[in-house]
């Protein structure tokens, strides 16, 4: 249940499928934490959120997650503030095969998607475990579900958002904790992420793919998870349907 002071964080909401969340949680009369490095673009979110939503309170925190120090001084900063939903959306990927892969960009990502999202959901469920109505919602993709030729490390990187957000909804309710932990897993998303994975300044969707998703249908399909019992929630590459389910990994 919401409180009048609840706030829901999402990390990489500056662009894509984040901005488009932050849009979505608005609607719902959640105050907002907005995390990305550019500034401008998160001011210019939180304008267009607040013409239509003049009484939330939204924070923005410019911060380069790409520093473990940044991530840690990030959360505690938001001590003051009362997190119901957590969402670990910043992150890249890479299209290379793996002999050509820049190394440095691949720590990098290494880095953001899968230590970023452990440190800040780690401290999160410290904090929030027994709070009623909590939610840790992570970002994996359809490629954190199965590998994708050219995109082997960031695939990889995405299986392990996948198992550990799954296995950290299996341990939360084992132990009969209150938050709920989810995964989100995204295909073809038109986005900032082709640009970034390409390293190009434009990158033709209809090019590479002959079907995708807007952020502003993902942004919808996380709702749908967002609202429901489940904790996984796909896109399938057959259809293009997105389906909610249970953990989909053994155990
Ligand atoms: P996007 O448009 O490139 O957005 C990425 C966001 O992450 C931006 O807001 C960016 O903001 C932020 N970010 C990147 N590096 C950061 C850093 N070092 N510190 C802080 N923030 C950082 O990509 P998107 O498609 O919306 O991606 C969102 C999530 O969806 C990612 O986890 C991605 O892996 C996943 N996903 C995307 C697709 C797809 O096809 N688009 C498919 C499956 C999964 P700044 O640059 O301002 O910092």
């Amino acid at each position: 249940m919401k409180k009048a002071k609840d706030y829901t964080c999402i990390t990489g909401a500056s662009a894509g499928i984040g901005a488009e969340v932050a849009k979505q949680f608005a609607k719902l009369g959640h105050n907002l934490i907005l995390v990305a490095r550019r500034q401008e673009r998160l001011e210019k979110l939180k304008q267009e959120i607040l013409t239509n939503n003049p009484d939330l309170d939204i924070v923005i925190k410019v911060t380069d997650l790409s520093d473990t120090d940044n991530v840690v001084e990030l959360y505690e900063s938001l001590e003051k503030y009362h997190i119901i939903t957590l969402i670990n959306n910043a992150g890249f990927g890479n299209y290379d095969k793996v002999e050509d892969q820049d190394l440095e960009k691949t720590v990098m990502l290494i880095h953001l998607n899968i230590e970023v999202l452990t440190i800040l959901s780690t401290l999160y469920v410290r904090d929030y475990k027994d709070c009623k109505g909590a939610q840790l919602i992570n970002l994996s993709s359809r490629g954190g579900y199965m590998l994708v030729q050219n995109a082997v490390t960031y695939c990889a990187s995405k299986f392990y958002v996948s198992a550990f957000t799954e296995g950290l909804a299996l341990e939360l309710k084992a132990n009969h904790n209150q938050l709920k932990a989810k995964v989100l897993a995204p295909a073809a998303t038109k986005t900032e992420f082709g640009q970034v994975a390409t390293d190009s300044k434009a990158y033709d969707y209809d090019e590479h793919f002959t079907k995708y998703h807007t952020s502003k249908e993902m942004a919808q399909f996380l709702m749908e998870l967002y609202h429901s019992d489940k904790v996984v929630g796909l896109v399938d590459v057959t259809n293009f349907e997105f389906h909610l389910s249970e953990p989909l990994f053994d155990h």
